[in-house]
């Protein structure tokens, strides 16, 4: 029952502040009340780290930020995975600086991965921020726009729903603080400093284009799953020995139909960490549907992977060892 007791807890997101910094196990997740409201809740200032922003769904009212991950890397948040609603707000009580982002990563362009990308880059115009900013996300098709037109949708000077942004494009002559590139993601790149290396693979989320990512952090390694009802081979072959499998999981076991082909239901996740060797599973993307199931998901994800697994809350650290 330990399980129901936390998700009680974890009712009380943005007056608690929640470190599972080793991820040992589930019920390890050491809990600590947030002393001052001034005060970040920033994870370690040496090696690398993720930071949940947003451990939620799409829902407004499961008292969670939609799907967002801040990377951490020597103290500087490095890396934006997702920018669904919330996450700007929670990247400011993590502590997060925009100047020092190198790209941001998106999974899809569901509202609940996307939606704060608009504030992301209004809220820079406040700070000191310099270097390109490229973002990087999946192709389109006819449900959805290429990641480089839903850019140019936002932000294009003459056409986008927030033109007054448009210097911000790197395609705008007019004078900006830095640029912003919008790429679709073709084949694996590296940071700048060439410390982090970025590679995805297309995933089945129903009709929406996906992509799963993985950064390779030194010998450190993370998978974000996105949203995915199923990957092929290419998916078992980005999985690979990774160090942490952000897994989202959207629908319980007993969900049917349809929403197995958005969502991967808890044996799934159980099978792909299982088939690639993960060595952690965390558990995000967690809706009403799935809180509160946290023993029947775990005992689905045994039956095949039986390493350790976290469910993940806002703000949660775990270090990347
Ligand atoms: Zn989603």
């Amino acid at each position: 029952m330990k399980n129901s007791l936390f998700v009680t807890l974890t009712m009380f997101l943005f007056s608690v502040s929640v470190c599972s910094c080793s991820a040992a196990e589930s019920q390890d997740i050491v809990k600590t009340t947030r002393a001052n409201p001034e005060t970040p809740i920033s994870c370690g200032t040496d090696g690398a780290w993720l930071q949940v922003l947003g451990s939620g769904g799409p829902e407004i009212n499961d008292k969670r930020a939609s799907s967002a991950y801040l990377i951490w890397l020597n103290g500087e948040s490095r890396i934006l995975v997702d920018a669904g609603s919330g996450a700007a707000y929670n990247f400011e009580q993590a502590g997060g600086d925009f100047s020092t982002i190198d790209t941001i990563l998106l999974t899809h362009l569901h509202v609940d991965h996307s939606a704060d990308l608009p504030a992301f880059i209004k809220g820079s115009y406040f700070i000191q921020r310099s270097n390109h900013l490229p973002i990087v996300g999946p192709d389109g098709n006819s449900t959805m726009p290429a990641t480089d037109e839903y850019i140019q949708r936002l932000f294009n000077e003459t056409s986008g729903a927030y033109k007054y942004l448009g210097d911000y494009l790197e395609d705008s002559d007019k004078q900006s603080d830095y640029k912003v590139s919008a790429i679709v993601y073709q084949s694996a790149f590296k940071t700048k400093d060439n410390k982090i290396n970025i590679s995805a693979t297309p995933v089945t989320h129903g009709p929406i284009p996906a992509l799963a990512w993985r950064l390779d952090i030194g010998n450190k390694s993370i998978v974000f799953s996105g949203d995915m009802g199923r990957g092929d081979e290419s998916f078992i072959n980005l999985l690979k020995n990774t160090d942490y499998f952000v897994a989202h999981n959207a629908i319980p076991q007993s969900a049917t139909g349809f929403v197995r082909n958005l969502h991967m239901a808890p044996d799934r996740i159980g099978e792909y960490a299982k088939a690639g060797n993960v060595k952690n599973l965390i558990i995000s993307h967690r809706m009403n549907r799935t809180l509160g199931k946290e023993v029947q998901t775990l005992e689905e994800i045994n039956k095949t992977y039986t390493g350790p697994v976290s469910f993940a809350n806002d703000l949660d650290c775990f270090e990347l060892k």
